[in-house]
């Protein structure tokens, strides 16, 4: 039974799935082309009522949906009721901002009149990670529906309910059949469904693997992809930054979402001047995190998304040591049941061990020390990967020179990346293309046709 709502926080089986047949699928996908000819001739007011209708069952179902998230994924409880706020946040903004984003675009041309007009393309199909289940649907969805296409979503097989669950949201705010459809589908499956004819266009967020494979179907059926995949985000820590503010930072960096962020801080660039003073203070705030139950409130962190998550970071911890780094600080899984990492400092990482070039997914931070600024910023960019990145120092001015020589597609000055419904998100390198949010992850499935009269 792949698809299964397994409780990290003890590892049992809560309930598993029937994964749709191909029959099922078929249909799912007729009904959202068939509900695409309805949709794309209603106004953006009728779409903006329906989005703020799914918004605000959001809000009322907040303890509800974020229960459903903690139970499947593992995040603490107060941080899914974050999650819950911020993708009804993000319906609303697409909501009240899509008619100004696609309004027509006058030109100006050497000869006649010329405009562009912003029309859907069709059936889109977002492939979803369980990181954080219902912001990075809304991201996508929220968008997509406003410009008039209909969705069809494939989420993480170990969150089937909060997939159904956002389906019935849909529903429940009375959004007409194929509008919004959940596929109760493996992600081999997934791959395979980019070449349906019906389809115009697929996103996805997770690992490069599954990008690359989604990615590689859409370009042998000439399809726009739209890929956000892995991060390594360089937390760098200049001589004149304030140093208390920065290890507060890189805590909430490195361990929000129980670590298991694509734009979490994962590898800590300190310059030698404050090296010693900052990795000192962060080991000790480290070392006091609370770890168990993502239910209790007291609980600063909780387990990985799967025992196979907890497995895999610590093999990767295993493997550095045997490499040559130093573990400073856990390095081990805690005595108890459960996917659960203890926080993890690692050091003497150099290049060619296999944790400098990988993703860390879960509570292990890489600390580096370097000379000064310039060695920061060329370390920061030795990286497969180009997500964003964050650069502390009491100079803003310095910190936007640093920003702009850092190869990665967002840059926080004395903040750690985050992500809000009017900044735009996404990558570089094998981080990905295309990007969410604000009026940019408007732009991605839409046809701007032009229109001139003479
Ligand atoms: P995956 O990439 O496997 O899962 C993300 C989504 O892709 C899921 O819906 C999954 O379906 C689907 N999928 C998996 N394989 C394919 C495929 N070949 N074709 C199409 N879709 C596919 O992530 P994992 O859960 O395995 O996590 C592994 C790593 O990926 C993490 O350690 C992290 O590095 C990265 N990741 C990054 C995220 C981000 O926010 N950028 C989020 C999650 C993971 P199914 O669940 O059915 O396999």
């Amino acid at each position: 039974m792949s698809i299964q709502t397994v409780n990290p926080n003890t590892n049992k089986v809560v309930k598993s799935f029937d994964e749709m047949s191909d029959k099922a699928v078929d249909a799912a996908v007729a009904q959202a082309e068939s509900a695409y000819t309805e949709w794309r001739k209603t106004s953006y007011e009728q779409r903006a009522v329906l989005l703020h209708k799914v918004a605000s069952l959001m809000r009322e179902k907040k303890e509800q949906l974020a229960t459903l998230i903690t139970l499947e994924m593992g995040k603490l409880f107060a941080q899914a009721e974050g999650e819950v706020i911020l993708s009804a946040d993000i319906l609303d903004y697409y909501a009240t901002n899509a008619k100004k984003f696609l309004g027509d675009k006058h030109l100006n041309p050497e000869h006649g009149k010329a405009f562009i007009r912003h029309s859907p393309i069709g059936v889109l199909f977002g492939v979803e990670p369980w990181n954080f289940p219902l912001y990075q649907v809304a991201r996508f969805a929220a968008p997509n529906i406003m410009i008039g296409n209909t969705i069809l979503v494939k989420h993480a097989s170990i969150v089937p309910q909060c997939g159904i669950a956002i389906e019935d949201l849909f529903k429940e705010a009375g959004a007409p059949a194929g509008l919004y459809t959940n596929l109760l589908i493996s992600g081999r499956r997934a791959s395979a469904l980019v070449a349906d004819d019906r389809i115009k266009g697929v996103s996805l967020t997770g690992s490069e693997e599954a990008g690359a494979s989604i990615a590689a179907e859409a370009g042998k059926h000439l399809k726009k992809s739209v890929l956000e995949l892995g991060g390594s985000d360089a937390f760098i820590i200049l001589e004149d930054a304030d140093i208390d503010k920065a290890v507060e930072w890189a805590v909430v960096g490195r361990l929000n979402n129980n670590g298991e962020c694509c734009v979490a801080a994962k590898r800590f660039i300190a310059v030698e001047a404050i090296a010693d003073e900052f990795l000192a203070k962060f080991k000790d705030k480290l070392s006091a995190i609370i770890v168990g139950d993502p239910m209790d409130p007291k609980t600063e962190l909780g387990p990985l998304s799967s025992e196979a998550a907890a497995v895999q970071i610590e093999g990767q911890v295993n493997k550095a040591v045997a490499e040559g780094a130093t573990v400073v600080l856990g390095g081990k899984r805690p005595e108890r049941p459960g996917a659960f990492m203890n926080p993890t400092i690692l050091t003497d990482i150099k290049p060619g061990m296999a944790v400098y070039h990988e993703e860390l997914f879960g509570p292990v931070a890489s600390f580096y020390r370097v000379k000064d600024e310039q060695a920061a910023i060329k370390l920061a960019n030795d990286s497969p990967f180009g997500l964003g990145g964050a650069v502390f120092t009491k100079d803003v001015k310095r910190g936007e020179h640093v920003a702009d020589q850092i190869d990665t597609g967002m840059v926080f000055i004395n903040h750690p990346t985050w992500t809000q419904a009017d900044l735009p998100f996404g990558g570089t390198k094998r981080s990905g293309y295309g990007r969410e949010l604000s009026e940019l992850g408007i732009d991605e499935f839409v046809n701007k046709k032009l229109i001139r009269t003479s």
